[in-house]
């Protein structure tokens, strides 16, 4: 007798084929049968007619570790993910892991949490560890950080990060050590490369000769063209990707649905070098002192010119700030009055206040999301809802491809969609048996309605659930019904070689 059969809907199994209508039979934590299951006994049996029924969703980049903003120790229960369709969320992205890996993982092990959890271990982390110096490791720093990212690797890690622009001063020859140690563990590298920008291209060049060689795979984390000055470059930033793949090497992208980004106000203030070191070390006053005062006065310009006077600027406080969170820095200064540099400071003064940065354009999101080598990865965090201010893709990355990007404009197929995230991050971060719906893997199962499923969030007001997710399994248990999530937490801590 099977435990539960999900009994009329259409599968779309995550490995790209075309969707089948078929019953599938759970038994235990894991999916045992797909057919006709009409005659088949079973304890429980949910109507799926007119449903699809895909694997869990897979967020391959998620910041769920970061206890700053969003992290899964702090607030466990936060269930916007789970309630995007998302069964499985791998943290540690851009450099950043919560260090050491294990005693962190053994903690999670022990709350009750949404949706299953992953993490990458991270270079940066493992970089400064070592040395806080911004100068290149010497050989035997660089033997330490290896070691270090060894030890995550051990503690369960799926993969290494680095975010190279948050430290421009790790070189190619160090990522290339440590992406090793990836590559010893059949595993992979993921970057926030150094420059999204300016020099977009150079540094997918710089990843790719990590890949090449370290023997790791590679991610380009949150694919996109930042700037104006830079639309339009998604093809070219691709065409270096197929020309790294015919070569060989196995480099994908994953990349979130909106034309924002979202990161520190502060970052308007400071450049990568000089003035990036003196804000580490001595943080907004060292900045704004002479000299570098003019050097940080010229970068805000150009940002704020990039960003249309500040109008592509919504503040996004981490605490509740009525008086200016969700308004552009446009906004704000028309009502405040007042030389836009200096109150870029005066709010940097005021607590943890990121932005949202409309820096990117419709064009090149469509254009990544087309490539059959990008997949979808929120790049977000765990939130409480309405606890703060959150960028729409915390709430809404998942069902935003299924809705606007497949039933309503037609860019993906629902099978395209689905294996992006669900077979393809699976595969990408070595979880061997999640992200398909086949017979003996785990039934991690995610059912929506192709017609109603909507995300909700939006640059102005990204507190808010997306509809049409119907049922949640998690392992074979029932996570979320109709948009609602169960009472209890059913997701599980994901080690290397576990999932
Ligand atoms: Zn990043």
């Amino acid at each position: 007798m099977l435990d539960l059969v999900i009994a009329g809907g259409t599968l779309v199994d995550g490995t790209g084929a075309p969707a089948q209508d078929l019953d599938l039979g759970v038994q235990g934590d894991c999916i045992a049968v797909l057919g006709d299951l009409s005659a088949t006994p079973a304890h429980r049996r949910v109507d799926a007619r007119g449903l699809i029924v895909a694997p869990g969703f897979i967020d391959i980049h998620t910041h769920h570790n970061d206890e700053m903003d969003g992290g899964i120790e702090h607030i466990p229960a936060a269930d916007n993910y789970l309630r995007q369709g998302v069964t499985t969320c791998v943290a540690g992205n851009c450099g950043g892991a919560a260090f050491p890996i294990g005693p962190h993982l053994d903690r999670v092990d022990r709350l009750e949490i949404r949706s299953n959890y992953a993490v990458l271990v991270g270079c940066n982390t493992a970089r400064h560890a070592v040395l806080t110096e911004e100068r290149p490791a010497t050989g035997a720093e660089l033997e330490r950080m290896v070691a270090l990212v060894r030890e995550g690797f051990e503690e369960g890690a799926l993969g290494l990060s680095s975010g190279v622009a948050y430290s421009p001063f790790l070189t190619t020859t160090e990522l290339i050590a440590m992406a090793g140690v990836a590559a010893g563990y059949g595993s992979f590298y993921a970057s926030h490369i150094r420059s999204e920008g300016d020099g977009l291209l150079e540094a997918i060049i710089e990843l790719i000769d990590v890949v090449r060689h370290s023997g790791a795979g590679g991610e380009i984390s949150h694919i996109k063209c930042y700037g104006r000055d830079h639309w339009g470059k998604a093809e070219q930033a691709l065409a270096l990707v197929e020309a790294a793949r015919a070569e060989g090497l196995d480099v994908t992208a994953d990349q979130y649905p909106y034309t924002g980004c979202f990161t520190g106000l502060a970052g308007t203030l400071f450049g990568q070098e000089t003035t990036l070191r003196a804000y580490r070390q001595g943080g907004m006053d060292r900045l704004l002192a002479a000299p570098l005062r003019a050097e940080a006065e010229a970068r805000f310009a150009a940002r704020y010119e990039l960003l249309d006077q500040g109008e592509g600027i919504i503040l996004a406080p981490l605490e509740p700030h009525p008086e200016f969170q969700g308004k552009t820095l446009a906004e704000y200064l028309r009502e405040q009055g007042g030389d836009p540099f200096a109150a870029t400071v005066g709010l940097c003064g005021q607590g943890h206040i990121s932005a949202i940065y409309l820096a990117m354009c419709e064009d090149d999101v469509v254009t990544y999301m087309r490539s059959p080598h990008v997949m979808v990865g929120s790049d977000g965090h765990l939130r409480v809802f309405g606890k703060s201010f959150s960028h729409p893709r915390n709430f809404g990355t998942f069902p935003r491809v299924l809705a606007r990007y497949v039933r309503d404009q037609g860019v993906l197929t629902v099978e395209q969609a689905v294996h992006k995230m669900t077979a393809m991050p699976a595969r990408r971060s070595g979880l061997r048996r999640r992200g398909r719906l086949a017979p003996g893997y785990i039934a991690d199962i995610t059912v929506f309605d192709p017609r109603t499923v909507q995300d909700h969030a939006t640059f102005r007001d990204g507190n808010a659930y997306a509809t049409g997710i119907e049922l949640v399994l998690l392992a074979g248990q029932t996570a979320l019904a109709h948009d609602q999530p169960s009472p209890a937490g059913h997701g599980r801590v994901l080690r290397r070689g576990e999932g």
